[in-house]
């Protein structure tokens, strides 16, 4: 080892201390620096983040004031721990009092600032916008202004440079430029208001870009809905339309005038239909959309009324003449039954003797028919009775032929009186009488013909103011074996015959 390698050795440490206090200054140094910036973003971020959430803004606030305790401070630390807790609360709940989505703005100014300088600045702009969001209105004017002032050097603080009355003609200018829906008509003009005479500092003009965001962003939100509104609009407009069709079919009737009608309005509601679904197919705004629609529905109404009057009118015929034939059948019905009556006066009339009003000799026969058909089925007992007055000839000639006939009359009267009402009497014809007995042999029925012989007999008859004694005989016989209506009939009359030769007022039965 030599001197001037020891002489040389604190040379080497001075050097190296030098080199590590120059080290140490330089971190030391950088350390501040980076301690600085480290509060400085802090400070950003706190600032960035004021308004995002109300629960946040007091932590961030705390935050702001211990970091004048330095960024070791336990304050700042336990306030950071706060904000976390806070953060981790509210991690899922959406921004709020960003500034709102700017293109509509951008849009209007692009078309305005057609300088390419201007046009790549704006450009430019309107992607950053896009992507990061500007935290306040202000932000984002100053940044626009910037873009758009010709000399875009030098630019600082919004609240120092942005020219208020320039980005209030420009709102202003794009408010009137575009198509406000009548749902923000007011909104609008009381910002235009606004705008038209903004506030002298930046701090009033605040409020005022604030409003004016707000609507743009609405008018664009409505725009964009307004399509969804059509379609949800014209999806329900089809099934109105749809059920309006149905209820035009229901409420048609069957009846041919009525379905040709139908058809007419059916083809009219269709083309209607088509035209309005050209129209909505080609809209794009609501409101006029609307309008032709109420119009194309009036029509369609006017068109339904008209065919419900015309099928009012219809039914109003169809229920005339229905009306007319009910009561053409009422007359009918009517006529049937007074035909029906008339008829049976006749017929009654036809089985009736008009003098003595008993059933006639066709009545009889008739009725001769009913009980011998029940005779031959049941073998129940039946018998006859043929009456004759004695000598009526003598009576028409003593007392008249008026007085014959009372005498008929008055004998008519005492045999229905006092007959059986099973016991069928008849005017054969003349003054010839016949009976005719159900359930009755020849014996009881030659005992009922005397016992009315002797009525006949003791009744006095008034002829001329005189009593005459009429007499009637009879001839009774039963059906038997093999009889039918005549051989009965003549074995009647042959008894009534032997009556008449035993001399008279009596009743034979054979
Ligand atoms: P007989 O005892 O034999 O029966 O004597 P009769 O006089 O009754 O005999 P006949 O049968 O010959 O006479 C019947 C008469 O009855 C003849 C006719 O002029 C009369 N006569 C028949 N029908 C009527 C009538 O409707 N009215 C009146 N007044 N007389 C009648
Ligand atoms: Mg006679
Ligand atoms: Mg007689």
């Amino acid at each position: 080892m030599s001197f001037f390698n020891k002489k040389a050795v604190p040379d080497e440490w001075k050097q190296k201390y030098l080199a590590l206090h120059g080290e140490q200054e330089r971190s030391g140094k950088s350390y501040q620096e980076k301690e600085d910036l480290l509060c400085k973003t802090i400070i950003r971020l706190t600032i960035a983040t004021t308004g995002l959430d109300a629960h946040l803004d007091p932590h961030l606030q705390n935050i702001r004031d211990q970091l004048k305790n330095g960024i070791n401070s336990q304050g700042l630390k336990d306030e950071l721990e706060k904000f976390t807790a806070s953060v981790a609360q509210i991690k899922h709940a959406p921004p709020q009092n960003r500034v709102a989505d700017p293109s509509l703005l951008f849009d209007f100014l692009l078309r305005h600032y057609s300088g390419p300088t201007q046009q790549l600045a704006l450009n430019r702009l309107k992607k950053k916008a896009d992507t990061i969001k500007f935290e306040t209105t202000s932000q984002l004017f100053s940044a626009i202004y910037e873009a758009i002032k010709p000399d875009s050097a030098n630019a600082h603080d919004i609240a120092d440079h942005v020219n208020i009355g320039v980005v209030s003609k420009q709102l202003l200018t794009l408010l009137e430029s575009i198509e406000i829906p009548t749902l923000f008509d007011k909104q609008a003009q009381a910002t235009k208001q606004l705008l038209a005479a903004p506030g002298q500092t930046a701090a009033d003009f605040e409020p005022i870009l604030d409003k004016s965001f707000k609507l743009l962003l609405k008018i664009k939100q409505h725009n964009q809905s307004e399509q969804q509104d059509i379609d949800q609009f014209l999806s329900h407009l089809t099934e109105q339309l749809a059920a309006l069709d149905m209820s035009v079919m229901g409420a048609s009737s069957v009846v041919q005038e009525s379905a040709e009608n139908r058809s007419k309005l059916n083809k009219s509601v269709s083309e209607q239909m088509e035209k309005l679904q050209l129209s909505s197919t080609n809209a794009t705004k609501l409101e006029p959309l609307k309008e032709l629609i109420t119009s194309r529905l009036a029509n369609i109404a006017r068109e339904i009324e008209q065919h419900g009057q015309k099928e009012a009118t219809w039914r109003q015929r169809n229920q005339q003449q229905l009306d007319d034939l009910v009561n053409k059948i009422k007359d009918m019905e009517s006529e049937s039954c007074e035909l029906k009556s008339r008829l049976k006066i006749a017929n009654n009339q036809a089985l009736r003797d008009a003098l003595t009003g008993l059933p006639n000799r066709n009545a009889y026969n008739e009725r001769l028919e009913i009980e011998l058909a029940r005779w031959k089925r049941y073998h129940t007992p039946l018998s006859l009775i043929i009456w004759d007055i004695d000598y009526f000839k003598s009576i028409n000639d003593s007392y008249g032929h008026k007085a014959g006939d009372k005498v008929l009359l008055l004998i008519a009267k005492q045999l229905s009186e006092h007959s059986r009402a099973t016991d069928f009497i008849s005017r054969f014809g003349g003054e010839e009488f016949t009976m005719l007995l159900p359930n009755t042999d020849v014996k009881s029925a030659l005992i009922l013909a005397n016992q009315l012989r002797q009525i006949i007999e003791n009744t006095g008859f008034n002829a001329n103011d005189m009593s005459v004694i009429i007499t009637i005989s009879c001839g009774v016989t039963e059906f038997i074996g093999n009889d039918t209506d005549e051989t009965a009939f003549e074995r009647a009359d042959q008894a009534l015959y032997q009556a008449k030769e035993q001399g008279r007022n009596q009743c034979c039965a054979l």
